[in-house]
């Protein structure tokens, strides 16, 4: 954990630090010297009357520079990241390292199968081990992220009833969904129909059944939901919508809460998306890349985009589902992905996976009691890997926001939890410990939270403090952003 007050504090910009005719490098002039200044072959109007604007600094300035704000940086390797909903756990090493090795990253992605044989045997485990944590038949390892999955399984739903020649037009999203499930339905040209939580947070069956027909093609649904809750009534969900003629689908981006506990095959799920930029060991937050395989059962699974990696008399060979809908993705999708998620797979083994969920729901669980006496904790029960609070009451009692709350914590050497979502809890805090975490710092960050509640309100709005810059003014930072440096 960082201390404040050992950060580095420069924020002047590079163009601050320039002083004219300092240099970062020494090359020679490509005109040679004597005549430097000959460009008579550009035509003048293409000529420079000034000198470029450029900072001009030394090496080590510039190294000096860029290593400073690289430390400004939040990260996993430097601070506890309870960002709910993402699932920002340490990643061993040592799957970077598996990910590296010669073989794999000297391996042409349009390379002969014959010459690849270790890549696609890896490949075609993973999908096997994919496939076995999630209780499905069949899983493809193309889609490059959680979100992908979601679109890549609503096109295949999508192709499924045309085949079928029944018309299905509406996808059905309980409101404690997450953000991404109600943008891919629509991506895929599907209508979508929200449905609210019944009042402990659980899908309200009233309000599903009022809203199955034949024109319903599938029910998303996130589990553990984004309040962190387990679907208690989940088997019945899935018995409903099937009855109905429709489909479901289960947002497994949350998957490191339930590895080796419960599976949505056995739920009763079609189809399923991981996030294994979450659950199994990539580190992410920085824009990838990541990958959200997707598996299917029965029929579905003739629809899988491929290529899928079968195994042969001889080897291992790339091969397309009969109904496939086709590529959603170049090559072999994000490959190094999948190898650290092999990686982590293997060394774990079914035991450790399994501990690692125990772990995550521990933590989380450890910290909702811990909480809930000073923090309102609107669905307080047992949770899953991560919990909502709510600064309502705080808010109430002594004018603090969730923001006041969250800035408050970067002075005290903690990322912020994901603040203000899901959006049907009220200032909410959506705090997600991960298994990776010591007791110690989960108990540091309780009691950080705990002074922030008992301190004053009015000091806590100028938070942060311990930083080059204070409190933005968010709104006018996303209307009128500024992207230039200009000279005074
Ligand atoms: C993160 C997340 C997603 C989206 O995954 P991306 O890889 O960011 O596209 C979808 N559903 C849930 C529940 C998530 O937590």
């Amino acid at each position: 954990m960082f201390e404040g007050e050992r950060r580095n504090m420069d924020s002047k910009t590079l163009f601050e630090k320039s002083r004219p005719g300092r240099s970062g490098v020494a090359v020679p002039n490509y005109w040679g010297a004597e005549n430097a200044e000959d460009s008579s072959s550009i035509p003048a109007n293409m000529r420079r009357s000034a000198e470029p604007a450029l900072p001009e600094l030394s090496e080590c300035d510039v190294t000096r520079h860029f290593v400073g704000l690289s430390q400004k940086n939040f990260s996993v390797d430097t601070q506890f990241y309870p960002l709910g909903s993402c699932t920002m756990k340490f990643n061993p090493r040592i799957n970077e390292k598996a990910a590296a090795l010669p073989g794999f990253v000297s391996c042409h992605p349009l390379s002969p199968a014959e010459l690849c044989q270790g890549s696609l045997q890896l490949m075609y485990e993973l999908q096997k081990y994919l496939a076995e944590i999630t209780g499905m038949d069949a899983v493809t390892l193309q889609p490059a992220a959680g979100a992908h999955g979601e679109v890549t399984a609503l096109f295949m739903i999508s192709r499924y009833f045309h085949d079928k020649g029944e018309q299905r037009t509406k996808v059905i999203v309980p409101d404690s969904s997450h953000g991404t499930n109600p943008a891919s339905a629509a991506l895929a040209g599907f209508q979508v129909v929200t449905i609210k939580s019944a009042p402990d947070g659980s899908i309200d069956l009233e309000a599903l059944r009022a809203n199955l027909d034949s024109s319903v093609a599938c029910l998303m649904l996130t589990n553990p939901s984004t309040l962190g809750l387990f679907e208690s009534k989940i088997a019945a969900v899935a018995e409903m919508v099937h009855e109905a003629g429709g489909l479901v689908y289960y947002d497994g981006a949350n998957m490191n809460a339930l590895m080796g506990l419960v599976r949505p095959g056995d739920m009763g799920f079609d189809l399923v998306h991981l996030n294994l930029h979450k659950t199994f060991s990539t580190p992410h937050g920085g824009g990838g890349p990541g990958a959200g395989p997707v598996g299917a059962c029965g029929e579905l699974a003739a629809y899988l985009p491929g290529p899928i990696v079968r195994q042969t008399k001889s080897g291992y060979e790339l091969a397309a589902q009969p109904h496939t809908i086709g590529r959603v993705r170049m090559f072999w999708g994000s490959f190094a992905v999948l190898v650290k998620a092999y990686a982590y797979i293997r060394s774990l083994g079914a035991a450790g996976l399994r501990e690692a969920s125990e772990m995550a729901v521990l933590a989380a669980n450890y910290m909702r009691v811990r909480l809930h006496g000073r923090y309102h904790v609107p669905f307080d029960t047992f949770c899953m890997h991560e919990f909502v609070m709510s600064a309502d009451q705080l808010k109430a009692e002594k004018g603090l926001h969730a923001t006041d709350i969250a800035k408050a914590l970067l002075d005290r050497g903690f990322h912020a939890p994901t603040i203000y979502f899901p959006l049907i809890v009220e200032e909410a805090l959506m705090v997600e410990p991960t298994e990776t975490e010591s007791l110690e710092t989960l108990d540091a960050f309780v009691e950080a939270l705990l002074e922030i509640a008992d301190e004053d309100a009015d000091s806590l709005h100028e938070c942060p403090c311990n930083f080059p810059v204070t409190r933005l003014d968010e709104t006018k930072a996303a209307r009128k952003p500024v992207l230039h440096w200009t000279e005074e």
